[in-house]
């Protein structure tokens, strides 16, 4: 009889250490955090910052309205012009210092990815394709990962101009065609709207994989495309949408939460080894795309190829960044 009840005893203490084990500590803001600094690494800092230490609407303060039509004012050229740089053999840079654009060249025409403010849009894009030797006429697509100005300004002249059809989400197609007549670069008509499945755009033989990753706005949309280096295929993961300037509500937390979750298990299965965004802040474009002009040593990588894992982290990152703000927000009430 005490063999039995000791042999109980014992059972019962090796299943509560179990149980202890299964189950983690809770996760608190804190402890998300930390997760999220670990999946950035040294990789990547400059997101980590924006959207994990310091997030933009913090203060419950949204992103202030845009400014009314008026004369508007361009800042001083030498604080963002940046020279285009051919990047990989069918991959160009044309945005500026601190937004990103993109050329992807195919035996059909250009997708352009990303737009920039309209000051930006001649010098950057039009004249940057010049110098590269590409012809702008030959634009067929025009893509908007969302309608922010740093981003879709350009794209009704693109549109006006080279008969380019815009591809945007469908939800920031409705706040695009919302604008006066008078914004800024002018409003583009409505073309491709990309709703919650997603779309494929197919050029040349080409296809970008739209993905719909709603979050920074209702309409975010994010790719995975592939280039070529030298040769070699590699498959691009394209943020579309990043900073916390969206009203703070936990609800926009967890759109933006579930969206880093599809577009981590979308780079997963496409093999993306390459993670871009368009701000330069957040993966660095103006740095490597000089980086990609310097001779290379036998076997050593392009600045912009990584490995599955640090791609994956990108998003791993954005989806603790998200859940720690939500999480705060409910233990603050
Ligand atoms: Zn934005």
């Amino acid at each position: 009889m005490r063999h039995w009840i000791l042999a109980l005893g014992v059972l019962a203490a090796a299943t509560a250490i179990a149980a202890r084990a299964q189950s983690p500590a809770p996760a608190t803001p804190e402890r998300l955090v930390a997760d999220a600094k670990r999946a950035a690494g040294l990789d990547h800092p400059g997101t980590f910052l924006r959207i994990c230490v310091a997030p933009d609407n913090l203060n419950a303060a949204p992103r202030p309205a845009p400014a009314p039509a008026g004369p508007r004012t361009v800042p001083d050229r030498a604080t963002w012009y940046a020279a285009p740089y051919k990047v990989f053999d069918d991959l160009y840079f044309v945005g500026t210092r601190i937004h990103s654009a993109w050329a992807l060249t195919t035996p059909d025409g250009i997708v352009v990815i990303d737009t920039l403010f309209d000051y930006a849009i001649e010098p950057e894009i039009v004249n940057g394709l010049e110098k590269l030797g590409l012809d702008p006429r030959n634009i067929k697509y025009v893509l908007i990962s969302h309608a922010h100005g740093d981003h879709d300004q350009g794209a009704a002249l693109l549109q006006s101009r080279y008969g380019a059809k815009v591809v945007m989400g469908a939800a920031d197609w409705e706040a695009t065609l919302q604008r006066p007549a008078t914004a800024a670069g002018g409003v583009p008509k409505r073309d491709i709207a990309v709703g919650p499945e997603g779309t494929k755009i197919t050029l040349g033989g080409t296809t970008i994989d739209v993905i719909a990753t709603p979050g920074h706005t209702r309409g975010t949309i994010s790719y995975l495309f592939p280039v070529h280096d030298r040769g070699r295929t590699l498959t691009v993961a394209y943020a579309g949408g990043t900073a916390f300037n969206f009203p703070r509500e936990a609800a926009n937390f967890v759109i933006y939460r579930d969206s880093q979750k599809k577009m981590g298990e979308a780079a997963r299965a496409a093999g993306g080894t390459v993670l871009m965004t368009n701000h330069t802040e957040f993966d660095r474009a103006y740095d490597r795309a000089r980086l990609a002009q310097l001779p290379r040593a036998a076997g050593e990588k392009h600045p912009y190829e990584t490995d599955q894992a640090t791609v994956l982290r990108y998003f791993e990152m954005g989806g603790l960044c998200a859940e720690a703000q939500r999480l705060s927000m409910e233990s603050a009430n």
